[in-house]
């Protein structure tokens, strides 16, 4: 086998993601089934890790209030680079229904960088699924460009 020493270190990045476990609200009871035995996303390599310092993604999953976004932005600044952030449900992603509430957060891109939205209240396992495959291509992406894609909404393949 020909390959550089930087080549497969990035196939195990995008094949080992790591994400740390910090469930906020209803959408993290969609996350825990995800990462229970039916969907099985040890196939992805995928191992959900208690502590920030061995992780790389961090799902946020669910209502992000304003008292809990400083130890939301502390967990993720304690993740070693690079390092990555799934925005899950319509909470995490822009308020949701609470949206309007003065104790809400609009937005979890206003506290750590997002690089895959995963819509829905709540999503499905097979939509926060979706976002990790998402996820896995922007990573490999990074890895061949050293630049890191633009976030955005995600929706579904046309093809
Ligand atoms: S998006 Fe819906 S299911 Fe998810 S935390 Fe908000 S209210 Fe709950």
């Amino acid at each position: 086998m020909v390959s550089s020493t930087d080549k497969i270190f990035n196939w195990a990045r995008k094949s080992s993601i790591w994400p740390v476990t910090f469930g906020l609200a209803c959408c993290a009871i969609e996350m825990m089934a995800t990462f229970a035995s039916r969907f099985d996303v040890e196939r992805f390599g995928m191992v959900p890790w208690a502590s920030p310092r061995h992780a790389d993604l961090m799902i946020v999953s669910g209502t992000v209030t304003i008292k809990m976004a400083p130890m939301l932005k502390r967990i993720y600044e304690q993740m070693p680079d690079p390092k990555w952030c799934i925005s899950m449900g319509s909470c995490a992603n822009s308020g949701g229904p609470f949206r309007h509430g003065y104790h809400v957060v609009k937005g979890v891109d206003r506290v750590v960088p997002v690089d895959v939205y995963v819509p829905g209240c709540p999503p499905t396992p097979e939509s926060l699924m979706f976002g990790i495959l998402k996820l896995q291509e922007k990573v490999a992406e990074f890895q061949k460009t050293g630049k890191r894609s633009a976030p955005g909404l995600l929706t579904p393949d046309p093809a």
